[in-house]
């Protein structure tokens, strides 16, 4: 079998694994490269392989870094199945033509404002190609073995992540190989922890914490401090979150807030139609998460939903204290650069960042104590202040990471290192290699290997 890195080679985006076998290919997971422009060029360029010739796709979970490229893999020609699991294939419905809607529109923003080198400005896909690409998927729920052909089978296993999200076994007569997805926390907020894998002879690690630990406050206590000082100042709390996820922590930690009465009461909005609909989703699958069924019930109580831009606008006209929860996380588009471009200018504010922030994505640059950022072209000044809660991560640190790597009876053959910028990923291998003594390898974009 001979394995090759598509995406995700000490960087945290665009996660694409080829494994082929004679005339069978199968693709594990299909996301987008974001952040850095090097990067987000790729997405542009042709793949190595002839996406006509790629009968599987396999997805671990509908995050746009592992399934924003399959509207593109498709409209360059591929015909064959992607298996998700049913949650997963839901996020996709919603999540796969929104990053094409807002591809279409930072395009035609940009050539309405003429501020893009590239005339005219162009999305990689748009909305018809997205919705297109979903007729593809065939759902699969975990730990149900499903035969490829002849020889290879696959099944999916609990990754703890996020909602819908696996890991991917895939089993050949002579060899087990394991994708890990991105692998959960230890101990999830809203998911069951990732299953324990006994053996396999290869291993995909992911390593986003690679060579960090999680701090170790309470995200909840967090969360309240932040927002009793906004308040004290008069100012508003700006959440930038992924709609997928976090959004749901963030609302089940404030209604535990709430329900504790740590913090005051003010006007709480999910500014996001995205996150509206995850939301929904998340609660469609109760099987798939672990609240109970009055905390499912109380998730969005007193939350005000967002759905319209004129409704949009006129919460951003608004000045009196509230926390506006807006999509995307890491501020590289949609509603939250509007909010961004009216309430960074205000040192009253606060803008409370939930999630990892790639660097050369405009969170990074907050977070690094920009003084003025780029929203649709022109500079604003960044005055608010700048929070982040890493507690909220969906990721395990390498602490959890050695810890789950610890249930493996034998060391597999090869350990591959993905999904990590280059300093987490190779700190990860050291590590691994150290305390565990497995070969670990991280490999380069487009760099195949024989199993
Ligand atoms: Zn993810």
């Amino acid at each position: 079998m001979k394995l090759t890195f598509l995406g995700a080679t000490e960087t945290v985006t665009g996660a694409k694994y080829l494994l082929e076998e004679g005339n069978t290919k199968i693709l594990l997971d299909c996301g987008l490269f974001q952040g850095q422009k090097d990067l987000r060029l790729r997405n542009w360029q042709q793949l190595d392989v002839d996406p006509r010739n790629i009968g599987t796709l396999i997805l671990s979970h509908a995050h746009i870094d592992h399934s924003g490229y399959i509207p593109l893999l498709v409209k360059r020609g591929f015909h064959g199945t992607i298996y998700a699991t049913p949650a997963t294939y839901d996020l996709c419905s919603i999540l796969l033509p929104d990053t094409a809607y807002l591809q279409e529109e930072e395009a035609a923003y940009a050539n309405k404002l003429r501020f893009s080198k590239h005339t005219p400005a162009l999305p990689l896909y748009n909305v018809e190609d997205a919705k297109r690409s979903l007729q593809f998927f065939k759902t699969v729920p975990l730990k149900k073995s499903v035969r490829l052909d002849s020889k290879i089978s696959f099944c999916f296993r609990e990754a703890g992540h996020i909602l819908g999200a696996c890991m991917v076994e895939i089993k050949t007569p002579t060899m087990k190989f394991l994708y890990s997805g991105d692998l959960g926390r230890r101990k999830p907020l809203l998911h069951r922890a990732a299953d324990r894998i006994k053996e396999a002879d290869y291993l995909i690690l992911e390593s986003t914490y690679g060579d960090r630990i999680h701090e170790t406050e309470n995200p909840k206590d967090h969360l309240a401090r932040v927002i009793n000082t906004t308040y004290q100042q008069g100012g508003t709390l700006l959440i930038p979150s992924f709609a997928v996820g976090r959004s749901q922590i963030i609302l089940y930690l404030l209604q535990q807030l709430k329900k504790e009465r740590r913090i005051p009461h003010l006007p709480i909005y999910l500014n996001s139609p995205l996150a509206i609909n995850a939301t929904e989703i998340f609660l469609n699958h109760p099987k798939d998460h672990v609240l109970s069924a009055e905390e499912s019930k109380g998730l969005t109580d007193g939350v005000r939903f967002i759905r319209t831009t004129d409704e949009s606008k006129w919460l951003n006209s608004q000045e009196a204290p509230s926390i506006i929860i807006s999509a995307s996380g890491m501020a590289a588009g949609g509603r939250i650069l509007h909010h961004l471009r009216s309430k960074l200018p205000d040192p009253r504010n606060t803008v409370l960042f939930v999630g990892y922030q790639p660097s050369g994505t405009r969170g990074d640059a907050l977070l690094r104590g920009k003084e003025f950022i780029k929203i649709f072209g022109m500079e604003v000044a960044v005055r608010a202040k700048i929070e982040r809660i890493d507690t909220l991560s969906a990721h395990a640190d390498y602490t959890e990471i050695l810890d789950w790597l610890k249930s493996f009876k034998r060391p597999p053959l090869t350990t591959f290192i993905v999904h990590g910028e280059s300093g987490a990923a190779h700190t990860l291998a050291e590590t691994i290699t150290r305390e565990m003594g497995w070969k670990c390898v991280v490999p380069k974009y487009e760099e195949s290997f024989g199993l």
